[in-house]
């Protein structure tokens, strides 16, 4: 029920308003790398000093805007820029909706084109995100398109989604990110108990590992980690067939000894200032989470308005969902 809390709190536009203004004050930096390219780029440093690559995101999603839109596509092309001329180890991860999705799918297409093209040119790769199962058909068209005409675009597989492995199967010759999925989906198309999702993300991790070009394997999961660790063991799949990627900012200890055990590491690297439905898309997974921003919060002794106002409303919601 939690999750389903933070997800709609995720969608609030008044909420995501005040997060932009007030975020970073309130402790968000501990989740998010930078606001600016330029601090991006230091905390993409840092990284790789510790032996981990980096995936990095600009933070935004759902456009109503063709303006939004394009703005995101020029702090994408600008990140890449940066990423190459900075000679650090990064490629990049995009949010079709942030992109234009929902507004027009050519035009979109088009955001994207520029964006693969531009990578391409540095050998740099593009993952995909996966969003909500609205935009999960539409996302694998606009990489199909894509794959027209370059081959540096790889995506995301959601294990929670029944149609996970035909999709696998049909992409085994991607570099293609595995997760088990953070968004609340129906019992019609998507695995509802965490059992089944594990199971499930594990046959597709092992599956992808044995036919698949590169495996991405996105999670926090020790247990999950330490399958794969015994499988590709015993499996003889190299080093360089595979990496782990975590979030910016969680599990930071796991993250650099997985590099100094030898394993291929990536960080997921938010940047921006639209950073709020990320980060209720993390309570919604762990409420623990929130842990990582309350400490900064009450240490700064900056303004709560954004938590209290959070809380009110989760709250709220949940009395009128006991209310139905
Ligand atoms: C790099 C990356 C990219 C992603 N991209 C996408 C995407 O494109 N689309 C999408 O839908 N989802 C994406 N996700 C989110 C993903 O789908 C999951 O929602 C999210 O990772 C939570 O699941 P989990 O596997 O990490 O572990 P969970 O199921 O959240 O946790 C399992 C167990 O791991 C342990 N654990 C987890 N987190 C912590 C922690 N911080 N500290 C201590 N113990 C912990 C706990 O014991 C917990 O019970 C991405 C995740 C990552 C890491």
């Amino acid at each position: 029920m939690l999750k389903g809390v933070f997800i709609s709190l995720s969608q609030n536009q008044l909420l995501t308003t005040a997060a932009k203004k007030y975020g970073l004050k309130l402790g968000a930096q501990t989740v998010v790398a930078g606001t600016t390219v330029e601090e991006t780029i230091n905390s993409i440093r840092k990284l790789n000093a510790l032996g981990i690559s980096a995936t990095v995101d600009n933070l935004g999603e759902y456009s109503i805007e063709r303006e939004e839109a394009l703005e995101a596509k020029a702090s994408i092309l600008e990140v890449i820029e940066s990423i190459h001329t900075n000679g650090v180890d990064a490629h990049i991860s995009l949010k079709p909706t942030q992109l234009g999705l929902d507004i027009d799918y050519d035009f979109c297409y088009e955001n994207l084109l520029e964006i693969v093209a531009a990578a391409s040119k540095y050998n740099m790769h593009i993952n995909i995100d996966m969003e909500d199962y609205d935009h999960l058909q539409p996302s694998f068209d606009l990489m199909d398109d894509l794959l027209k005409e370059y081959d540096n675009v790889g995506t995301v597989i959601q294990a929670y989604f029944d149609r996970a492995q035909d999709d696998l199967e049909k992409y085994k010759d991607l570099r293609m990110r595995i997760v088990k999925g953070a968004y609340k989906e129906p019992i019609e198309y998507a695995f509802q108990t965490k059992e089944d999702i594990d199971e499930n993300f594990i046959k597709l991790i092992e599956y992808h590992l044995l036919h698949g070009k590169f495996t991405s394997i996105a999670t926090h999961d020790h247990r999950i980690i330490d399958q794969v660790k015994k499988f590709v063991k015993e499996n003889n799949i190299p080093n360089d067939k595979f990496e782990f990627q975590m979030l910016y900012g969680f599990r930071k200890d796991m993250q650099v000894d997985l590099a100094k055990q030898g394993y291929n590491f990536c960080t997921y690297v938010p940047f921006g200032d639209d950073w709020y439905a990320y980060f209720m898309r993390r309570l919604a997974e762990r409420p623990q989470n929130l842990n990582l921003v309350v400490k900064q919060v009450f240490n700064k002794r900056t303004n709560t308005a954004i938590g209290v106002l959070a809380g009110a409303l989760a709250l709220k919601t949940l009395v009128n969902k006991k209310k139905k």
